[in-house]
């Protein structure tokens, strides 16, 4: 994905029920991608795609969105 396809997913999980952004890392991301994957506050969630990057198709690492779980 480019820069402005990333930026635009962040900002769609960020104005939706999301309370939280996963980073998710494909099997055959590369190191730097893998490295970041994890559940981040709004606030911290690092950049996509990461400084460094060596993925061999391009940036893989995908934001998703965390849900708060609620009660049945
Ligand atoms: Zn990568």
């Amino acid at each position: 994905m480019t820069e402005q396809e990333y930026q635009k997913a962040l900002d769609k999980i960020k104005n939706g029920l999301a309370t939280k952004v996963r980073i998710f890392a494909p099997a055959d991301a590369c190191p730097v991608c893998t490295t970041i994957e994890g559940v981040y506050e709004f606030d911290d969630v690092p950049e996509l795609p990461p400084e460094g990057c060596s993925c061999l198709a391009g940036p893989t690492a995908m934001y998703a969105p965390v849900l708060d779980q609620f009660g049945p």
